[in-house]
């Protein structure tokens, strides 16, 4: 029996039934179990079938990265989201934002009210 890294206490177990929870898409995975605290270890492979199935589907979709130009305004200068982000995210005018700055970068995250 293998001892669990987390607990250093409980035995790990072989189980199917882990469930893993991609934004919604539930997949049960197979892997190991502690028999004391029961922290799950899912099988690595397992996990990459779970998300490639998941991203497939369109529910865990892979990083976006868009470039785009600011364009300037009324002596501001103007961020335009890109409408397929728009529509993922669904935002509109009424969308609160914050925005941050980490080094840099620059993100914009939508504040849910
Ligand atoms: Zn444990």
């Amino acid at each position: 029996m293998k001892k669990c890294l987390v607990c250093e206490k409980g035995n790990l177990g072989k189980v199917g039934d882990i469930t893993l929870d991609l934004e919604g898409y539930v997949s049960l995975l197979k892997g190991e179990r502690c028999d004391n605290c029961k922290e799950e270890f899912p099988y690595e492979e397992e996990t990459e079938r779970a998300i490639s199935a998941a991203r497939k589907l369109g529910v865990w979709p892979e990083p976006m990265k868009l470039h785009r130009h600011l364009s300037k305004s009324g002596g501001g200068l103007i961020f335009r989201v890109p409408s397929d982000i728009e529509k993922q995210l669904n935002l509109d005018e009424s969308t609160e934002i914050e925005i941050t700055k980490i080094g840099k970068k620059i993100v914009i995250e939508p504040v849910n009210t």
